[in-house]
């Protein structure tokens, strides 16, 4: 019996056990599908539980993606309420993804804003202040040189040459699509300095394309809503009369192109994609009619989404405020990526989880735009909570959820707030602040040009020593009235309607400087020089230290055939900017004219110690090699000068002209008074380089004589066939210039 009620017992207890042994098993069939049906929640490395990946997908396979809107307010997007549905494209982005409702940028500039992006600081710690003229220095970390250390493929598509790579944006990106040839554009409109968005977003899916099987970061920047706004069919039609609206919406269309493309190739489910304005723009808001002189709202809000594959992150709206610098820290948490280096920004991740709903971020913006270029007072603000403060001559304080157009200031009512916040203002700024001074050394060609389309200013404070500064409240319709004159100068071509907006800037303010330098580029250009010189004098005479207006002035100088007194302002150049290569060649080539070859070699060599590969420079050196009758040397700096820029046309007509005479004139003509004897007066050899005022008409003679740059630039560079047709260029260029000695006279 006992061994039967064991043998019994045993079965029981076996029975449990296999019981126990498949209910646990089954436990773990049960766990171990449900972990493959839901996945482990994820963390990121700041601690913010973002849910799942798509199956099979870790953090370390995303990619990412950046797409940033030049010039959109947050407010024209079908997302944030616009009522037309003009965005689709962005609103789907949004609506799947998480949208940011308040996102603040710090500046209301294109590239101290995207600097400001890539390295999750503000403008005083990264040191880019204002458009041109200044770098983001080699020892910032961008968000490009973090990815690419982790092996990601990079790549950057800008639409304008305010983020071309000579200003330090394009650091960690393997591939860079800028090229933004400044010398095509003599006498441009300032549009053309930009591509539109269709071809940003072909260039950046052909590099896509290739880099699909592998981890990558792209960014792409669409620049079209930026003024002039004039965007192609079929929005041109749809939004006649909302231009700016029809700009965002043509940029719509390019970014469903590109989430298309990740769509067809299954990468939305491996990519994180992050959409940003880098400001917004006035129009008419605050007197403004586009940005970077105010920091209200209008150029501050920004449309922010980010579209991550996360099941946590899935249609989510975020109510506080983020500043456009925590998108870098975001970015990385999102990648999985520590970020170890102290940033301003941080990672807001728990919030778009919706774990955390506010972080109580304090935002920095600042315009130093109307002291840089008009020596007006400078802006800072700092928005915490629902206060906004501006740092002005007469400062001002907005509660943002009660007046968020900011017209009540109430500054005086509540003093004590806002001495508060222009203490912790100013903490945030000096905290690991740099100076707010440009960097000298510019390509000076770049700035030249860059200046000439009016696209940059004076680069220095002006009057920054004692006495209260203009409050720029004060100075707004000043400010609109410049702006009319460059659109009507550079845009329209309309020299009349330009230079009458610019006398009228200056009889209610005399001292604005880049008004007079502006006046004295347009008076260059229609060869008025005496007024030309005029205007950069009076602009010196507020302002001596201004190279630009030296260089300018002493380019009219060369033009009427002052040579003495353009040496002089060449070397008063030198003595402001040492490093400036462009003062150098030129300068050398008066010495060549002059006959001081010595001096001129010395100039030569330290151009090209600056500049190795300056064509213009080794073109001098050619011409300098055949007066001092070194014929061999001659020529092969001349070659070398084409071998650098094969559509050089002085080096052109040097050797056509050298071939043909076999011998080298020496003499200049002194009689040289307009440029319409630019051609005529130009005795070989010619030293005189593109950045002699002469070139427009150089430019047009060429044109009338060798036809459109492509023709003389599409035959072989070197080559007997190549020297062949320069002689026949030159022999035409005699007749024709024989034909019309006969015509006139
Ligand atoms: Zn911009």
């Amino acid at each position: 019996m006992r061994d039967h009620g064991r043998v019994r017992v045993s079965t029981w207890l076996q029975g449990l056990g296999f019981a126990v042994l498949a209910s646990a098993l089954a436990s773990a069939g049960v766990e171990a599908w449900l972990r493959l049906r839901r996945p482990v929640v994820l963390t990121t490395p700041t601690g913010a539980a973002v849910g799942a990946l798509p199956r099979g997908i870790t953090p370390s396979d995303l990619n990412l993606l950046i797409i940033t809107l030049d010039t959109t307010r947050a407010d024209r997007l079908g997302a944030y309420g616009w009522r037309e549905d003009a965005t689709p494209a962005l609103d789907r982005i949004a609506r799947e993804g998480v949208l940011f409702e308040h996102a603040t940028s710090p500046a209301p500039l294109t590239l101290p804003a995207h600097s400001s992006l890539f390295t999750g600081k503000f403008p005083p710690h990264h040191g880019v202040r204002d458009n041109g003229g200044f770098f983001l220095d080699e020892r910032e970390t961008t968000v490009a040189e973090r990815l690419k250390a982790q092996g990601f493929k990079t790549g950057g598509f800008v639409g304008a040459y305010v983020l071309d790579r000579t200003w330090g944006i394009a650091q960690g990106f393997e591939t860079y699509f800028d090229n933004f040839d400044l010398s095509k554009f003599e006498a441009p409109s300032l549009s053309e300095v930009e591509r539109p968005a269709n071809e940003v977003a072909d260039r950046a899916l052909a590099w896509l394309e290739t880099v699909k099987s592998l981890r990558f970061f792209g960014w792409v920047h669409f620049y079209d809503a930026h003024s002039p706004y004039a965007p192609p069919e079929p929005y041109r039609t749809r939004f006649a009369d909302r231009p700016y609206l029809g700009e965002i919406a043509f940029v719509d269309s390019q970014v469903a192109r590109i989430r298309a493309f990740l769509e067809a190739e299954q990468l939305l489910d491996r990519s994180v994609i992050v959409v940003l304005g880098d400001h917004g723009e006035s129009l008419g808001d605050h007197g403004e009619s586009t940005h970077g002189f105010f920091i209200y709202e209008s150029v501050l809000h920004v449309p922010l989404m980010i579209l991550a594959p996360y099941d946590a992150l899935r249609g989510r709206r975020v109510a506080d405020t983020v500043r456009t610098v925590d998108v870098m820290p975001t970015i990385l948490d999102l990648l999985g990526m520590h970020l170890v280096d102290a940033v301003d920004g941080q990672s807001v991740v728990s919030m778009m989880t919706g774990s955390v709903r506010e972080l109580e971020l304090a935002a920095y913006a600042e315009a130093v735009y109307p002291r840089f270029h008009y020596g007006w007072g400078d802006l800072r603000s700092l928005t915490s909570g629902r206060f906004k403060y501006i740092e002005a001559p007469r400062p001002e304080l907005y509660d943002l959820a009660q007046d968020p157009t900011e017209t009540r200031n109430l500054y005086d009512s509540r003093r004590a707030l806002a001495d508060r916040m222009a203490a912790v203002l100013k903490a945030m700024e000096t905290n690991g602040g740099r100076d707010v001074r440009p960097v000298v050394d510019v390509d000076p060609d770049a700035r030249t040009r860059l200046a000439a389309l009016g696209y940059i200013g004076t680069f220095a404070p002006t009057r920054s020593g004692g006495g209260l500064l203009a409050d720029p409240k004060d100075k707004i319709e000043l400010f609109n009235l410049i702006i009319t004159a460059r659109e009507r100068l550079h845009d329209e071509h309309d020299s009349e309607g330009g230079l009458k907006a610019l006398r009228e800037v200056l009889s209610k303010d005399a001292e604005v400087i880049d008004a007079w330098v502006m006046m004295g580029n347009e008076y260059t250009r229609r060869r008025e020089f005496t007024r030309a010189l005029e205007c950069f004098q009076r602009a010196l005479a507020l302002k001596p230290d201004y190279d630009l207006a030296v260089f300018n002035m002493a380019n009219v100088y060369r033009a009427v055939g002052r040579d003495d007194d353009a040496l002089v302002a060449y070397q008063r150049l030198l003595a402001l900017d040492p490093r400036n290569a462009a003062a150098h060649q030129q300068a050398a080539q008066v010495l060549v004219d002059q006959g001081r070859l010595n001096e001129a070699e010395s100039e030569l060599r330290r151009a090209l110690a600056l500049q190795p590969a300056m064509a213009a420079a080794r073109n001098t050196l050619g011409a300098l090699r055949l007066k001092q009758g070194d014929v061999a040397a001659g020529e092969r700096e001349i070659q070398a000068a084409l071998g650098d820029k094969p559509d050089l046309r002085l080096a052109h007509f040097n050797l056509a002209l050298r071939q043909k005479n076999g011998a080298i004139s020496t003499r200049r003509p002194r009689s040289t008074r307009t440029r319409s004897n630019c051609t005529r007066r130009a005795t070989w050899p010619i030293s005189t380089s593109a950045k002699c005022t002469t070139n427009w008409e150089m430019e047009q003679n060429r044109i009338a004589h060798f036809g459109p740059p492509s023709i003389a630039t599409r035959r072989s560079p070197r080559g007997t066939s190549f020297l062949r047709n320069c002689v026949s260029i030159a022999v035409s260029l005699a007749r024709r210039l024989s034909w019309r000695a006969a015509a006139s006279s």
